[in-house]
């Protein structure tokens, strides 16, 4: 099953694409964390993702689409994927129509003022990628694995504004270009992440 896993940043894709991964086996192909892990090996990729990334903007299509072409191709995404974080403008998804056909996408729903508290209290693991809340640490030290947390630059407060203007304006509209093509479902995920879980599994018809 390919499936598309849309929203708001800060609105769970990541945690909830996770917890799906491990729970089913599907990869979770993450643009993210792809371009994270690019800057910190510094590829050519990286070098061009970072800019845009530091100031919230989105990277240009080309190379995103280019960089999710090669991920696509390998082995272990011929039986299905989740893509976090991809597409994020109508460009985007009409190239992957070229290349793929999506069975859903998942709409994460959260109100905003719930998503800009999510965004400021966001800590990454920086050995195994888990994200966290603050109010579900005891220390600066990753449940999972011990890692060190940190924040994400692009989850500091100027930063977080303008992302979420750019969501506004070039993702949102995915909503409705899947909705045309009759594969859009709908996650509300304002709960706990065990339960925007359960209802992430009931709009994917796998509970
Ligand atoms: P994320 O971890 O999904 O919030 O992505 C972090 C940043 O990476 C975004 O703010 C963009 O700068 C960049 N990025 C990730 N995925 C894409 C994409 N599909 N298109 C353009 N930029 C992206």
């Amino acid at each position: 099953m390919n499936i598309v896993f849309l929203g708001a940043p800060g609105a769970g894709k990541g945690t909830q694409a996770q917890r799906l991964m491990n729970d089913k086996g599907i990869p979770q192909i993450s643009t993210g964390d792809m371009f994270r892990r690019a800057i910190r090996e510094q590829t050519p990729t990286g070098m061009k993702a970072k800019e845009y990334m530091d100031r919230g903007d989105l990277v240009p299509d080309e190379v995103v689409i280019a960089m999710v072409k090669e991920r696509l191709a390998e082995a272990d995404c011929q039986n299905g994927y989740i893509l976090d974080g991809f597409p994020r403008t109508v460009k985007q998804a009409e190239e992957l129509d070229k290349i793929a056909q999506i069975d859903v996408a998942l709409n994460i729903a959260v109100p905003d003022e719930v998503i800009i508290s999510r965004l400021g209290g966001r800590r990454v693991c920086a050995k195994c990628g888990g994200t966290y809340h603050i109010s579900m640490l005891k220390d600066n030290a990753c449940p999972a694995c011990g890692g060190e947390l940190y924040q994400r630059d692009d989850d500091k407060p100027e930063t977080v504004k303008n992302r979420l203007n750019v969501y506004a304006e070039k993702t949102a509209p995915l909503i409705d270009y899947y909705a045309g093509k009759g594969v859009l479902v709908t996650a509300d995920c304002t709960g706990t992440v065990d339960e925007n879980y359960k209802a992430v599994l009931t709009a994917l018809k796998m509970d």
